[in-house]
């Protein structure tokens, strides 16, 4: 059997091949492999509520070729396909508190269950809380693999309470339309996800990011935390 080739041969989007790249895509080719998938590019992308994941996520997508795993959007679904699952989260999140970890954790094993020949993930709103932290690297080393790096974005109070509100008047969330609402998922945030730093820290996979400024900007500094964690 042979596993897929390391997600960065060939190059997709950076548009410019490493020297070696035709003698390291020969040989990946021809010699067996486990498999396993030890080289996906495995990128949890955190921060508080508004500090731009999803915008961040989509341009990740298009420069390393990974797949987006977002809880909030896979929760949206089960809300918008009216399943027992969504009727029961839209309670939590209507509310501004957490799903529950075995929730999540059973949503998240689907995707990567179901994704495991590509390049890798970016996970997005997810670990929430550190069991579910725990629950993924276990996840992960069951399928040969692990989470390469969390890159976290900073972003000030003010400036996201902001930012919510304003998505809030177009995205037709109703948890971003209310400050009290926005209030109570940044404690949240605080009391249970905040944590989940910690928990990538003290493994060494912990980079920060300034997440205010020119969207271009910030993801170009993110790119730069991912390339010198690749590069090592
Ligand atoms: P935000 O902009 O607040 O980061 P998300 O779309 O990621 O929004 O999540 C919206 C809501 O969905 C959260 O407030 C929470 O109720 C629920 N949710 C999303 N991801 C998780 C998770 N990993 N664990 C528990 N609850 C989650």
């Amino acid at each position: 059997m042979y596993g897929p080739a390391p997600y960065f041969y060939p190059p997709i989007a950076h548009g410019r091949k490493p020297r070696h790249w035709a003698h390291a895509r020969v040989a990946t080719c021809l010699q067996p492999r486990p498999f396993t998938h030890p080289h996906m590019l495995n990128l949890v992308l955190f921060g508080p509520p508004g500090a731009g994941k999803g915008t961040q996520s989509q341009n990740l997508i298009d420069r390393y070729g990974l797949r987006h795993i977002s809880t909030g959007d896979l929760l949206r679904s089960e809300i918008a396909e009216g399943t027992t699952l969504g009727q029961e989260a839209k309670k939590l999140m209507d509310a501004g508190i957490l799903v529950p970890d075995a929730v999540v954790i059973g949503m998240v094993e689907n995707q990567v269950k179901a994704n495991l020949s590509g390049r890798g993930f970016i996970f997005d709103g997810f670990p929430r809380t550190v069991a579910q932290a725990e629950a993924l690297d276990e996840m992960l080393a069951k399928y040969g693999t692990s989470i390469t790096v969390m890159v976290a974005l900073q972003v000030d109070h003010d400036t996201l309470v902001q930012r919510l509100l304003l998505r809030g008047q177009t995205s037709g969330r109703p948890d971003d339309q209310n400050q009290d609402l926005i209030e109570r998922r940044v404690v949240e945030y605080r009391d249970k996800t905040a944590p989940v730093a910690a928990f990538y820290a003290g493994t060494g996979r912990f980079q920060e990011v300034p997440g205010v400024g020119e969207i271009s900007a910030i993801f170009e500094g993110i790119c730069q935390k991912i390339d010198a964690v690749l590069a090592q």
